[in-house]
């Protein structure tokens, strides 16, 4: 793991990526003065705004660096760091093309066949098309070889029979990949005979119900498959080769920003309490904060590098992810011990509702992408100690 080889130096970001951080404040500065977003914590998961998604992807700031030919715009992933970082310091809503542009495009463009470019890259870069994720399953969370949704061949593609659970956006998203059994596990080989299928999500036989978060949100759902046609093209990679893809696809989920900015706009409300009475409790946590939030920020630039050169840095993703999601979890419960109560008859603040939405969300962040103690898991076995 490059974090215990005595050798590693942390990289910075380059310093000409600083003239584009100024740029995306400056568009940012000027959205929320115009009332084009309401700052939001979450914002990559739960601030769902297409047109907000459009206008990114018209300044080039979606799909940053995908080649051209797909749609892309071919710049570095520290120039693709920064603005992302700037989205998610101002919670901004950029939940409908998220998730879909950080792994699903990247997915396409490593296994997909030619088909499967030419349909969806340039829709997804211009943020036309949506995607969402259909990996679990009621019994296969942590266990994804527990899956028992199965696509049986038929003439001219596939079928698919089963169940998927906690599909975040399913309701308002285009299509998803569906990640099912296509074979049996071969050998006893427990992740044998999966595949990766694009499923229309307008398709006959599809029912969508949603699953409410305890917010009262409509943020996932239940996503149930009765004899769902899916074209031949519409196979993402070879059959039986949909563990490997789907493990691939971790090291970008898992290793980002988003992993411990989800808090940020909260942290910002501690620095203006700070500011406005500079109560040493208030000023000792600020300063623990920044600090575990400079090093995460720093090790997250660390796996960026890895990632362009093209690595699969799994056990340093699977850290940045459970380090991240605690700092995301802790700093909700610190700034809610240092806010003056609200009588309850009293007015919120802006603050008070931003925080109380937090707090309902926090509980997610530890589960969301694999929970931290299948990443503990992953990051013991790498020491050895298990
Ligand atoms: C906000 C949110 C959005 C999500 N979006 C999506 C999505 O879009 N698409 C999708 O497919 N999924 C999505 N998920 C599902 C998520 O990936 C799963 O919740 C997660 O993988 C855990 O699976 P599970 O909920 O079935 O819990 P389980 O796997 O049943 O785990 C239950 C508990 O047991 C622990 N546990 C399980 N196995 C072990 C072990 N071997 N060692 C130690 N502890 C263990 C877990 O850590 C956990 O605490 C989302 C989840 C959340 C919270």
């Amino acid at each position: 793991m490059i974090f215990q080889d005595p050798g590693f130096e942390l990289p910075e970001l380059p310093a000409d990526v600083e003239a584009l951080r100024s740029e995306a404040r400056a568009f940012l500065d000027d959205e929320l003065k115009a009332g084009g977003f309401e700052p939001v914590c979450n914002a990559w998961m739960d601030g769902y705004a297409p047109e907000f998604s459009r206008k990114l992807a018209r300044r080039g700031w979606i799909a940053m660096t995908w080649p051209k030919q797909y749609g892309g715009h071919e710049r570095s992933a520290f120039e693709n760091f920064v603005v992302n970082e700037e989205l998610l310091a101002a919670g901004a809503p950029v939940a409908a093309h998220w998730a879909g542009v950080r792994q699903t495009g990247p997915l396409f463009m490593r296994y997909g066949n030619d088909s499967i470019k030419d349909l969806f890259l340039h829709r997804m870069a211009r943020a036309e098309l949506f995607f969402a994720i259909g990996m679990s399953e009621p019994d296969a969370g942590s266990d994804l070889a527990q899956v028992r949704t199965r696509a049986r061949r038929c003439e001219g593609g596939w079928v698919i029979n089963g169940r998927k659970i906690w599909s975040s956006g399913a309701h308002r998203a285009d299509y998803m990949v569906v990640f099912c059994r296509t074979g049996t596990d071969a050998d006893g080989d427990r992740r044998a005979g999966f595949s990766q299928l694009i499923v229309d999500l307008k398709a006959p036989g599809i029912t969508i119900r949603p699953i409410y978060m305890m917010s009262g949100a409509h943020h996932f759902n239940e996503t149930i498959f009765d004899d769902v046609f899916v074209p031949e093209d519409r196979l993402i990679g070879k059959p039986g080769e949909g563990w490997s893809q789907v493990v691939s696809e971790l090291g970008y989920e898992r290793s980002g920003p988003e992993r411990f900015m989800s808090t940020f706009p909260v942290l910002i409300g501690l620095v203006r309490m700070a500011a406005a009475d500079c109560d040493s409790r208030r000023v000792v946590a600020l300063g623990q904060l920044t600090a575990r939030l400079w090093t995460l920020r720093r090790m997250s630039i660390a796996l960026l590098t890895l990632l362009a050169k093209g690595q699969s840095p799994e056990v340093e993703a699977a850290l940045v992810k459970d380090l991240g999601t605690c700092f995301e979890r802790d700093t909700v419960e610190i700034v809610r011990g240092l806010v003056p109560t609200r009588r309850a008859d009293g007015p919120a603040s802006e603050f008070d509702v931003l925080l109380a939405k937090c707090l309902l969300a926090a509980p997610a962040f530890t589960l969301r992408g694999g929970t931290n103690e299948i990443l503990r898991n992953v990051i013991a076995r790498s020491l050895g100690l298990r």
